[in-house]
């Protein structure tokens, strides 16, 4: 039944692919909620390459700085 689901449906506008994990502590955040939530923090420049994204909780641990590139983590608002 979801099939489909697994088979790439990554076609614009679908919402089902803005899972990604917390480069910390692994948990699954899910973007399309944290733009309601504002509980998942990324870094600009080491999201797209690094997939540097992280829980709020990660993010106030790290003081707001990618540990990557150092620069400050911007809150997954929209
Ligand atoms: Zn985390
Ligand atoms: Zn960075």
């Amino acid at each position: 039944m979801t099939i489909g689901l697994l088979k790439g449906t990554n076609s614009p506008g679908h919402k089902g692919w803005t899972h990604v994990k917390c480069r910390i502590c692994g948990k699954e955040l899910d973007l399309f909620r944290a733009i309601d939530t504002g509980d998942v923090y990324y870094c600009p420049k080491c999201a797209k390459t690094r997939g540097a994204y992280f829980c709020a909780a990660d993010a106030k641990r790290l003081k707001y700085r990618c540990p990557y590139c150092g620069s400050e983590l911007k809150p997954y608002y929209r």
